[in-house]
């Protein structure tokens, strides 16, 4: 199913649906606000606190531009061991597994739940998680572990980084380029805040927050700034693109309040300073929330046991749902199948022996819940 993000995820989530009917277990959607695209909950087991939520996103970057050698959207099966299409690793093998797996849920006696969470748009910067998570803490009994099931090759992840992206429009006014005390310039006020944004990457860098990290600090990105008619036409208006992707300690609202701060205190009066107009609005693009260590938290403590993983507590540089589970207070490890090495790619694959290294720990999720 093409679920590419950005378009519909219906189809996919209709499917789910129609599995889960097929057995009788009662689900709820949390559509997106435009109503193209929905997150999905289900509670396999009894309605008591201490269950294990499974997650998953169920969109998938897209195709288009990639030199696929075959149909992206049929699964593919070659005689080396791998299943080839997109999203077989990122991350519609682990639902895969998780679905399959239902019967056993239903017939294993559960003590405590399982809780399914399919979230949609991950891709582009974890839209659906936050509705999802809201809805999860509010409908479903507390759960004791989130496991998102993105690819780690079945090791345990306990932090990643964040990401945040924003757009920042200057609106000025214009006028010939003789006459700026008419004028109000868009550009020079939007190259002022990507300065500013510079500046912080370079006290980051040197602050060196989080060694667990490559690169060990929060880094940022002044991405695009378009702005501008003519020579001699003062600029109205400029859009400049920024992101930042924090360190878990860094994950808060400071760092863009110190831009907006700059951009209102400093950069507002001297946009100002000649007609009066100007103003400074900030969209946020994304927010995807960092994952922190939670030193042998719940989560990690039930991963390390059905992995049989002893080694490090690992990071990744890539982000995921599970930051906004945390965020809610939810015990939160990254574990799945298949490697980021193969995701997003053209001709992306999964070996087949991930999938069923996935389904032992889908089994051992089972059998934790059963006692
Ligand atoms: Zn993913």
């Amino acid at each position: 199913m093409d679920t590419t993000a950005q378009h519909t995820n219906l189809q996919l989530i209709g499917f789910v649906e129609a599995l889960l009917d097929d057995h009788g277990i009662p689900h709820e959607r949390v559509m997106s606000p435009d109503g193209t695209c929905a997150n999905l909950l289900a509670r396999i087991g009894p309605e008591v606190e201490g269950g294990v939520v499974l997650s998953g996103h169920t969109d998938c970057v897209p195709v288009v531009g990639q030199p696929w050698t075959r149909d992206p959207f049929t699964m593919h099966r070659s005689g080396d061991g791998r299943l080839y299409g997109r999203g077989v690793t990122d991350m519609k093998g682990f639902l895969a597994v998780v679905l399959a797996a239902v019967p056993k849920m239903l017939e294993a006696g559960l003590q405590r739940p399982v809780l399914l969470a399919l979230s949609y748009d991950e891709e582009i910067g974890t839209v659906g998680a936050p509705s999802l998570v809201d809805r999860l803490v509010e409908a479903l009994p507390r759960p004791e572990a989130v496991v998102i099931g993105e690819p780690t090759s079945m090791q345990v992840v306990t932090a990643h980084k964040g990401v945040r992206a924003f757009t920042t429009i200057v609106h000025g006014r214009d006028a010939h380029s003789s006459q700026p005390q008419k004028a109000a310039n868009a550009v020079a006020a939007a190259a002022r805040i990507a300065a500013f944004v510079d500046d912080l990457a370079i006290r980051h860098a040197e602050a060196g927050a989080d060694p667990r990290f490559d690169p060990p600090y929060t880094t940022f990105n002044v991405a695009t700034i378009d702005g501008g008619q003519a020579i001699n036409i003062v600029p109205r208006r400029c859009e400049l693109t920024w992101e930042y992707r924090p360190v878990p300690a860094d994950d808060g609202e400071e760092i863009v309040e110190q831009v907006r701060r700059f951009a209102e205190d400093e950069v507002l009066p001297t946009l100002q300073r000649g007609s009066g107009d100007g103003e400074i609005t900030f969209i946020v693009d994304a927010m995807a929330r960092a994952l922190a260590d939670e030193d042998g938290g719940p989560a990690e403590t039930l991963c390390r046991e059905l992995t049989g993983y002893t080694g490090q507590a690992r990071t990744v540089a890539f982000g995921t749902d599970g930051g906004h589970f945390q965020a809610a207070g939810l015990s939160t490890v990254v574990c799945g199948p298949g490697s980021i090495d193969q995701a997003h790619i053209a001709d992306e694959w999964i070996e087949v022996s991930q999938l069923d290294a996935a389904a032992r720990f889908v089994d051992g999720v089972i059998d934790h819940l059963t006692r």
